[in-house]
């Protein structure tokens, strides 16, 4: 049984083919540029990866070529071997808590969400529509990145604003990285053996949140209305005090647009450091004697250790501090410092064990309070698993 997962953004539509039987991705790779000149193509597969310029004016043409290149390099004998493509989706309100089979009104949902999710719900629909039209009978099936967060209590969803703004606008905390966050809780909850663990997910990437979970569910999570907020994160400022906005658009002559873009695009790591949003970076330039870069490490390890005692508290003590994405996977001395602010809490890293990138491994001492683990994130074997489930109901 083979499973296509699908991430579209607006120019872009990123894949990878499962073999269910086994979880293994048999071929993966992006097209980039659709619908821009020089549209290219690359396709990884068995060892191999094939790199080439293609032209494509919509995500339709993507896919097409997509199929057809699946085909004649012997990836596949025949599309009907495709029994699932499953679709990343970001925004579903707060109307879906569950992934789903994607009919004409998930697709309008999205369309009607977009103000909450710009960039990238209409880009879902154009990757779901490319496949409708190219693969008409094959089931799909949408993978909401705000679903694991809908089981937040409104205690902890809610801002301290009029409540007209949440009745009317729907101004609330959504969440995101919640197909990341239940990945790892699923992977924690076979490999331990316990579903009522009390679990602190940290997703560390370029973006990041933290989650904490409780008998497999979401009980807060670091990300709110927009993904601008919480920890910081490579180009994020994360949390700050929204009376800033309007304190730097008078002082440097900005539209609130042109602020909230410094604050996505130039903050973080990179405004701190003022080098790099790259954690290897900054781990570069401390090695260097870069003041800016240890006081970006040190405040980005802080942030977080500030948010895994939030949590740790909201849960009433916890069973498992969790590390993914690029950060968490693979940055030791981040996982090091956090560990170590956390010592008050009985935390207790093994250096050695800790000396581990980009694979699953429990990498706290015997005597910690709190097990500690690294958990490799698959996001697209999720949304494959999600889609052979509902496609198989
Ligand atoms: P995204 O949020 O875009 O999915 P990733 O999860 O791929 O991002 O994380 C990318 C980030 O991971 C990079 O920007 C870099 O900061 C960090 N990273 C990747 N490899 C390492 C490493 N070996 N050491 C430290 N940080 C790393």
């Amino acid at each position: 049984m083979k499973i296509m997962s699908i991430n579209a953004g607006s120019s872009s539509l990123k894949f990878s083919l499962f073999n269910m039987d086994s979880s293994e991705v048999i071929a993966s790779g992006l097209f980039e540029r659709i619908g821009i000149e020089h549209s290219n193509c690359i396709i990884k597969f068995n060892g191999q990866k094939v790199e080439q310029e293609v032209e494509m004016n919509t995500h339709t043409d993507a896919v097409q070529i997509l199929l057809e290149k699946l085909i004649s390099l012997e990836i596949i004998q025949s599309l009907d071997e495709i029994e699932g493509v499953g679709h990343r989706l970001v925004h579903g309100k707060d109307k879906y808590s569950n992934s789903v089979i994607i009919n004409d009104e998930v697709i309008e949902d999205l369309l009607s969400f977009k103000e909450f999710a710009p960039l990238h719900n209409p880009a879902n629909v154009l990757g779901i529509q490319a496949f409708r039209e190219v693969l008409p009978n094959v089931k799909m099936v949408g993978v909401f990145d705000t679903a694991f967060h809908q089981s937040i209590e409104k205690e902890n969803y809610l801002y301290a604003v009029p409540s007209d703004w949440y009745k009317d606008y729907g101004v609330r905390k959504y969440g995101f990285h919640g197909t990341s966050h239940r990945y790892i809780t699923d992977v924690l909850t076979k490999k331990i053996g316990r579903d009522d663990l009390k679990i602190i997910s940290c997703h560390l990437g370029n973006g990041g949140s933290i989650s904490a979970i409780k008998d497999g569910k979401c009980v807060n999570t670091t990300m709110g209305f927009t993904p601008l907020s919480g920890i910081i994160m490579g180009t994020r400022s994360g949390d700050i005090d929204s009376s800033i906005i309007p304190y730097v658009m008078e002082k440097e002559g900005m539209n609130v647009g042109e602020v909230l873009d410094v604050l996505n695009k130039q903050s973080g790591l990179l405004g701190i450091s003022e080098k790099s949003s790259d954690m290897r970076d900054i781990i570069d330039g401390i090695n260097e004697g870069d003041e800016e870069c240890l006081l970006a490490f040190n405040k980005y390890c802080r942030v977080v250790t500030n948010y895994i005692a939030q949590y740790y508290v909201e849960l009433g003590g916890c069973d498992v501090i969790s590390f993914t994405a690029g950060v968490g996977e693979n940055s030791i001395p981040v996982r090091q410092k956090v560990c170590e602010n956390l010592a008050c809490l009985g935390v207790k890293l093994d250096l050695e064990k800790n000396n581990i990138h980009g694979e699953f491994g429990k990498i706290s001492a015997d005597s910690s309070a709190v097990s500690l683990y690294v958990v490799p994130t698959d996001e697209e074997l999720m949304i494959a698993q999600d889609t052979l489930r509902l496609i198989s109901d």
